[in-house]
Order: C-alpha cells, then sequence, then structure tokens
C-alpha cells in the first residue's frame, strides 16, 4: 500500500522536522477553511460524483523550499523523468507547489535527501469533490429574471453549458449593450465566444473608444478566472443600470473572453478537473492538448517540456486554434478597434505581473507608467478586501531566466507588443491552502475585488492622454 510507505516515510523523516518554515503554513492557510459540511467523497453514491475521484487518490499537493537551491530549482522546474504536476510558485518565499504521488515523491527525496517540504492537500479527490457545485444550476431559461437568476448563478462555479445560457439571458436583457459574439470554433468544434459590452455614446463613435480586453480561463483548471470574468461583466451591467452615462461606459469599449479554452474547460468537468491545456490532437498519439499561452507568436520557442507535458508549445506558433482564432480576429473583424488594456486572468498565487514573460533582458517600453498602473490596481484591491497582491516582471514569475522556453509565446507578450498599451497578467488566489481548488465561497470576494482593480483601470486609461 503507498500510502502506508508515505506515512512511514514521512514519520521517520527528520527533515520533515528541520523544515526551517519562513513562514507559518498555520497563518497563512488561517482564512480557508471548508465552505460547508461537504460530504465526505467515498460517502457519495457513484452517480452524485462528478468525474472518476478515485484517479487522484494517490495523489498529495506539497510545497516545496527551494530556498537558495538553484539546481533543484532548475531540476523541478525543468524536464525530469520523475513525474509530478507543477501547480504554482512563490518567488519571494521561493516555493514551488507540486501535485506529486508517494512513489515519485521518495524518488524525489532520493534526488535531493536535504529537500524541505510542507503538505498543502492531503485529500486531493476530496478538494476537488468540494469545487464542483452542491446545487446544479443547468440551462438557464430564457424567460426568467435576470437578477434572481444570476444571483444563484455566481454561488457556485459552473459549467460551459450553464455560462452559455447565463450569457444568452444577459444578452436577451440588455440587447443595446451586450452582443455575444462567436468569433470561431475550437478543436472540438465548441463555440469560442467574445462578449462585447460596449454603450452607445453621442460623443463618441465607436470605433475611436478605447477599448479594454478581459480574458479569463485560457488555463482550464483555473476556474476563479472565468468566474471572476463573468463576475466583472456583472458588475459593469449593474454600473450601467445606475449610472449609464457614467465615463468608464461612454468612453471605453469592453470585450471579455470569459471561457478562453472551452474544450479544456468542459474537460474538466467531464474528465480531469486538474487539466490545463486544451484539447487538441498533437504529433504523439494518445497526448491531447497544447498550453495555449505558450503559442504565440512573439518570442515563440518550442518548449522543452513534450507533447504529453503540460506546458507543450505546439510545434509551431498559433497552433493552438484558440490564439489563432484571436490572433485573426483582432486582425480581420476588429481591426479598427483602439485597444488600450489587456489584462488576461488566471490562478493562482495573487500576483500581477507586466511584460515581458520571454525574457528579464529585455525592458518594457513604458516600465515605470506599467508599474505605476500596476501597484494602482494592488492598492485598489487591497482597500476592497484587504488582500495583497505582489507585482512583478512576468519574467520572474515564470524563471525565464533560468529555463528560456518557459516564458515565450505568452498572450501578456504578444498583446503588449502587438496590440495593448497597457497589459498585465493577474493571477487570483489564493496563495497555496488551495490553490486551483479555491472554493466557491470565494466567488464573489474575488470577483468583487477584481472589478475594484478594473475600475482603476479604467479610470487610470481615462486619465491617459495617450
Ligand atoms: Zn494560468
Amino acid at each position: 500500500m503507498k500510502w502506508e510507505i508515505f506515512t512511514v516515510a514521512l514519520l521517520l523523516s527528520s527533515r520533515v522536522a528541520s523544515f526551517q518554515v519562513p513562514f507559518k503554513l498555520s497563518s497563512l492557510f488561517s482564512n480557508s477553511a471548508p465552505q460547508q459540511q461537504q460530504r465526505h467523497y467515498t460517502a457519495a453514491a457513484p452517480d452524485e460524483l462528478p468525474i472518476d475521484l478515485l484517479q487522484y487518490k494517490e495523489d498529495i499537493v506539497i510545497r516545496i523550499s527551494y530556498a537558495n537551491d538553484e539546481k533543484l530549482k532548475k531540476y523541478i522546474l525543468g524536464a525530469n523523468d520523475i513525474s509530478y504536476s507543477k501547480w504554482g510558485r512563490n518567488n519571494r518565499l521561493q516555493t514551488i507547489d507540486l501535485q506529486i504521488n508517494a512513489d515519485n515523491l521518495i524518488r524525489l527525496l532520493e534526488e535531493f535527501p536535504a529537500l524541505q517540504y510542507e503538505m498543502m492537500i492531503d485529500d486531493l479527490p476530496q478538494a476537488i469533490y468540494e469545487t464542483y457545485p452542491v446545487d446544479k444550476q443547468q440551462a438557464i431559461a430564457q424567460d426568467v429574471d435576470f437578477h434572481t437568476t444570476t444571483e444563484f448563478f455566481f454561488r457556485e462555479y459552473r459549467d460551459l453549458s450553464t455560462i452559455d445560457s447565463w450569457l444568452n439571458l444577459l444578452q436577451a436583457t440588455y440587447p443595446d449593450v451586450i452582443k455575444v459574439e462567436e468569433i470561431g470554433q475550437t478543436f472540438e468544434h465548441r463555440k469560442y465566444n467574445v462578449v462585447h459590452f460596449s454603450v452607445p455614446s453621442e460623443d463618441i463613435d465607436h470605433q475611436d473608444k478605447k477599448t479594454l480586453v478581459i480574458t479569463g480561463g485560457v488555463h482550464a483548471r483555473e476556474w476563479i478566472s472565468v468566474s471572476s470574468t463573468l463576475y466583472v461583466i456583472y458588475e459593469l451591467i449593474q454600473l450601467y443600470e445606475s449610472f449609464p452615462n457614467s465615463k468608464v461606459l461612454t468612453k471605453l469599449d469592453f470585450l471579455f473572453i470569459p471561457v478562453s479554452n472551452p474544450d479544456g474547460y468542459e474537460y474538466t468537468w467531464t474528465t480531469d478537473r486538474l487539466w490545463r491545456k486544451n484539447r487538441q490532437q498533437t504529433p504523439v498519439p494518445n497526448c491531447f492538448g497544447i498550453d495555449i499561452d505558450h503559442s504565440y507568436d512573439y518570442h515563440w520557442t518550442k518548449s522543452s517540456d513534450w507533447a504529453c507535458g503540460e506546458e507543450y508549445s505546439g510545434e509551431t506558433p498559433f497552433e493552438a486554434f484558440e490564439s489563432r482564432i484571436w490572433d485573426n480576429y483582432l486582425n480581420e473583424t476588429n481591426a479598427h478597434h483602439v485597444i488600450s488594456g489587456y489584462i488576461d486572468l488566471h490562478s493562482y498565487s495573487q500576483e500581477i505581473l507586466y511584460p515581458y514573460a520571454y525574457s528579464c533582458n529585455q525592458q518594457p517600453r513604458d516600465e515605470e507608467n506599467l508599474l505605476e498602473l500596476a501597484y494602482g490596481i494592488a492598492r485598489s484591491i487591497r482597500l476592497q478586501s484587504g488582500q495583497s497582491y505582489q507585482v512583478l516582471p512576468a519574467c520572474i514569475d515564470k524563471d525565464a531566466d533560468l529555463l528560456p522556453d518557459l516564458g515565450s509565446g505568452t498572450s501578456l507578450d504578444f498583446m503588449y507588443h502587438n496590440r495593448a498599451y497597457w497589459a498585465y497578467q493577474l493571477k487570483l488566489r489564493d496563495t497555496g491552502g488551495h490553490g486551483f481548488l479555491l472554493p466557491s465561497k470565494y466567488i464573489v470576494p474575488v470577483g468583487n475585488e477584481i472589478f475594484a482593480a478594473i475600475k482603476y483601470f479604467c479610470s487610470f486609461i481615462l486619465s491617459d492622454d495617450r
């Protein structure tokens, strides 16, 4: 029994006890108590389970400290023959979070006898189980009240068809300002939807408006980025109802892509909650998916990760259906829009990342101003919810100087270089504890803090003369 081996290894290991914790896990995770008394998944009938949860039962999520150990860091971030999945990392604390099974943890300990680690999630199937909705809200009828439905909608994470029906209801309720446009189809023939939010203005021509682009769900398992994008749309609609002449609405245009990876997102609801990439065929049989955020044609290099790996870039730039659809849309249909701002929402680690991702050697054209806006965003989040978001260049978050392919081909760099004056990637809550499995009770608080960030972004763009 693998778990016994693991438990013995854990008990015998003085390494665990000697972990000179640079942070207190208990205090770090103190606000992360389970949201509700949910049944344990083993007590649920098989047909009540959203997906096969037993696939995760050998795995745990641990936090490894690589403080002052570049060899360990490079080993873990790079390609090696021990199998695990990288979750997040914290550059300030110098830690990396890994999903790993007992056998591979033991192999890692053999490779690095001084390895220090802490448990983040010891019952992974249960943590996954708890992210699926208790109150299923399938197929929202189109004749119901939008606000009542919406209050219910944001209580839980929602699957693709529920999100689509909510967007349809939104469009039907506010036909003058909301347009859901299908701009392409994915590998599995799902609609690729952009939500265009535009309040008609008598003073400004539509095409002269500055546009803010907000995207979520590029990585399938990062559900909080999808719900937050939808929540920002909802808050803007509420602003529109109360103050239809507000400058934010009359002078700016908004493009949202709430689910930037529809195939991957659907897959997290039907098969594997922790899937990251899209779902298209690769040259290796039975290996699916390209990391969309490694697919953009700006300083693209082929990833060292193979086709089955989570950071696979594809064989050529724009091979991912989703990045190509978006590029075509920008070049053709939407060529006249002046894109002023771009915010790509991800999770987790509470970070505001600014260009460039591919290298720390290239200075962004306007670093002082990028920093000013980034710190303004961080401050507006802190004032809203008390949460602190760290500001740093994306290249540091991606460790691009250590392993150059890790930061190449991002949408952040592509949009900043070609399209948007201001561009950021925001990694949302939390800083560990739940990681990608943030409970649904955080949907509204995170939505509110990101809306505060977007409001700040809008007023900054409006006061900027460029
Ligand atoms: Zn991501």
